[in-house]
C-alpha cells in the first residue's frame, strides 16, 4: 500500500467545511419573513449536537431518521448530523398523495421525523397508519403535545461527541422516486457516492461552484436531495442561502438581498419567475449560473437566460443518479459558435461528468450508435448510480451493472445526450416516434404558451397521434390554430398535433412534473375530431 485509503465519508466533508470555510454563511429565510444566519463552522458543531440528540434518543446505526421538511439551516444540520451517528437520514417528500406518504415512510420504517409546524396537518391525519415512528420533533417551533422540538434537543447537547464508526460504504440517506411511473421506490444513498457526487458537482461544466458562490438551491432539500447542493457547497464552503417557501416575489427578493450567484430549479419554478420578474421588471440581480433539470427545459426558457448572461447548466437525471447523470458543458469550440448554436448545444441535456457512463440500447439490449439520429434506451453506470432498491431482492442493473433509466434518447456524435422522451411517454404514430418533450418544448415557445403537454390518442390507422394541450398564461387568450402555425417549421410536418386544446391547467407531480400518466388516463376515450367527422 503506498497511499492512504482513508474512506471518503460525509462526516470528513463536514468536518473540512467546518475546518476550512468556518465563517461563511448559511442563511434561511423563514416562513414569516425572519432571516437567520448561521455559518459552516456551526452547521459542523450543530451536526455533532444533532448526532448527540439522536443517540440519547435512542437512534443507532442504520436507522433511518424522517423530514418533512422544507429548505432551511436546521434541516441541513440534521442532514450532517444523522449520517455522522451512522444514521439514514429519509427524506419525504411532503406534496405526496396521503396513501404515498404511509406507503414510503412504514416501507422505510422511519423511527424519528423531524417536521416543519406547516407540515403538522399532514402529522396529525396520518400518525396512526404510522406504527413505526416514535416521536415527531418540530424542526422550527416549541414542542407542544404529541411533538417534541428541535431546539429543545440540541440544547441539551454540548458538541462533544465523537462521530461513529463508518465505513464509506455505509448507507447515509434514502429518498424515494416520486413515482411519476409508479409506486415510488426506495433509493439509498452511500458516504462514499454522495461525497464523490459532491466533488462532481462543483466541477466547472457541472455546476460551477466555488468558495465566492453564492448558491439558492430552489429545488427542495426532498428532491433528490436538492440535486446534492447542500454537500457540494461543503466541499468549496459555497454560501448557503434557503427558503422555506417557494414564492417567486420571495425568492427574487432573496436573490438580490443575498447576492445569489447560482440557482437550481425545475423549470415550472423558472416560469413562475419570468412571470414575476416580467410583472415587476426586476433583473436577475448578481445570478451567474442556473442548474435546470427534472424535466426538459425549453428552448424558450434557456434563451432568455442566456440573452441576460446568465449560464444555464441544463441537467438530467434521476433519484436513481444522486441525481447528476449529464449536464450541458460549453464545448472547446463555444466561443465560435453563434448565440442560436450556443442555444442548440444548451438545449440538449449535456455530457456525463467523469464516473458516469452512458450508452443507448435496442430493445434486444445492443448497443445502438452515437450518430444523433437512432434513439433507444438509455442507459448508465458509475459510482453514484444505483444498485439496488432498498429491500428489494434483485439488483437495478444487469450483469455488467448498467441501469436502465426507462429514458429515451439521442446520442449525438460529439457526446451530448438528448433526452427525446421516457420510454413511458412517447407517441407512437404509425410504427415511428414522435417525442413528446420536443413538441412541448417547442409548442411553450409559442405567444402566449405558459405550459404544454402532448400525449397520444388512439388513431384508427396510425394507432397513435399526438394532442396538444396548452395552459394559457394569465390573462392570454389562445388561439389553438395559431399554435399549430407557430409549430410549423419547428417540427416534423407529421408530428403536428391532430388537435390542439385549451386547457385552465395541467396536472402535476409532487415534484413539479407534469404528471402524463393521468392526462393519458383522462384522455384515453378521446375522439379525435377528424375521425367522427
Ligand atoms: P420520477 O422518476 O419519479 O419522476 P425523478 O425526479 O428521479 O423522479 O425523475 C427522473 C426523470 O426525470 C428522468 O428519468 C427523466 O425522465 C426526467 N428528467 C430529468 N431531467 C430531465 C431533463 N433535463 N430533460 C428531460 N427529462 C428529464
Amino acid at each position: 500500500m503506498t497511499m492512504q485509503g482513508r474512506p471518503l465519508l460525509i462526516t470528513d466533508l463536514i468536518d473540512h467545511a467546518a475546518r476550512e470555510h468556518f465563517g461563511r454563511e448559511i442563511v434561511t429565510r423563514w416562513t414569516d419573513g425572519r432571516v437567520s444566519r448561521s455559518n459552516w463552522g456551526e452547521v459542523g458543531h450543530d451536526a455533532r449536537r444533532f448526532a448527540a440528540a439522536l443517540t440519547r434518543l435512542g437512534m443507532g446505526k442504520g436507522d433511518r431518521i424522517g423530514t418533512l421538511a422544507m429548505n432551511h439551516g436546521h434541516h441541513l444540520v440534521s442532514w450532517y448530523g444523522t449520517a455522522g451517528m451512522g444514521g439514514i437520514l429519509h427524506t419525504i417528500n411532503p406534496r405526496l398523495f396521503d396513501d404515498q406518504l404511509v406507503y414510503i415512510i412504514n416501507h422505510a420504517e422511519d423511527r424519528l421525523i423531524f417536521v416543519d409546524e406547516t407540515f403538522i396537518p399532514i402529522v396529525e391525519r396520518l400518525r396512526d397508519q404510522l406504527p413505526s415512528v416514535e416521536h415527531f420533533i418540530l424542526f422550527d417551533a416549541p414542542a407542544r403535545d404529541g411533538y417534541l422540538s428541535y431546539q429543545d434537543l440540541m440544547d441539551a447537547e454540548d458538541g462533544s461527541f465523537i462521530w461513529a464508526e463508518l465505513d464509506e460504504r455505509d448507507p447515509m440517506g434514502l429518498c424515494y422516486t416520486s413515482g411519476t411511473t409508479g409506486n415510488p421506490k426506495g433509493v439509498i444513498y452511500e458516504h462514499r457516492s454522495n461525497v464523490i457526487h459532491a466533488i462532481t458537482e462543483i466541477q466547472p461544466d457541472v455546476f460551477d461552484l466555488a468558495n465566492r458562490s453564492v448558491v439558492l438551491p430552489i429545488v427542495p432539500m426532498f428532491h433528490a436531495n436538492s440535486w446534492g447542493v447542500p454537500y457540494a457547497a461543503a466541499t468549496v464552503g459555497a454560501k448557503l442561502v434557503f427558503s422555506t417557501v417557494n414564492d417567486a416575489a420571495v425568492l427574487c427578493d432573496l436573490m438580490h438581498q443575498e447576492g445569489v450567484t447560482h440557482s437550481a430549479a425545475v423549470p415550472t419554478v423558472w416560469l413562475a419567475m419570468f412571470a414575476h420578474m416580467d410583472a415587476t421588471g426586476m433583473d436577475y440581480g448578481k445570478l451567474k449560473r442556473v442548474l435546470i433539470g427534472g424535466s426538459a427545459a425549453p428552448r424558450s426558457m434557456i434563451e432568455r437566460f442566456m440573452r441576460a448572461g446568465v449560464d444555464v447548466g441544463h441537467a438530467w437525471g434521476m433519484t436513481e443518479t444522486s441525481p447528476v447523470g449529464t449536464t450541458g458543458k460549453r464545448p472547446w469550440n463555444w466561443d465560435e459558435m453563434s448565440f442560436d448554436e450556443q442555444v442548440d448545444v444548451v438545449s440538449r441535456q449535456g455530457c456525463p461528468p467523469f464516473g458516469v457512463m452512458l450508452r443507448i440500447v435496442d430493445d434486444e439490449d445492443q448497443v445502438l450508435p452515437r450518430d444523433g439520429v437512432t434513439s433507444g434506451r438509455l442507459q448508465c453506470r458509475g459510482p453514484w448510480i444505483i444498485q439496488r432498491y432498498f429491500r428489494a431482492d434483485e439488483d437495478a442493473t444487469d450483469e455488467d451493472g448498467w441501469f436502465d433509466t426507462g429514458d429515451v434518447a439521442v446520442i449525438h456524435p460529439d457526446g451530448v445526450m438528448q433526452i427525446t422522451d421516457r420510454a413511458k411517454d412517447v407517441i407512437k404514430s404509425g410504427g415511428e416516434w414522435i417525442s413528446s418533450i420536443e413538441l412541448e418544448n417547442a409548442a411553450v415557445g409559442a405567444p402566449g404558451v405558459q405550459e404544454a403537454a402532448a400525449v397520444g390518442v388512439f388513431h384508427p390507422k396510425w394507432d397513435e397521434r399526438p394532442i396538444l394541450l396548452v395552459v394559457p398564461k394569465a390573462g392570454v387568450t389562445v388561439d389553438p390554430t395559431q399554435v399549430q402555425d407557430y409549430l410549423r417549421d419547428k417540427i416534423a410536418k407529421w408530428w403536428m398535433p391532430d388537435e390542439v386544446l385549451i386547457v385552465d391547467s395541467l396536472p402535476h407531480t409532487a415534484t413539479g412534473k407534469i404528471l402524463k400518466r393521468q392526462i393519458r388516463d383522462d384522455y384515453k376515450d378521446y375522439q379525435l375530431k377528424s375521425i367522427s367527422a
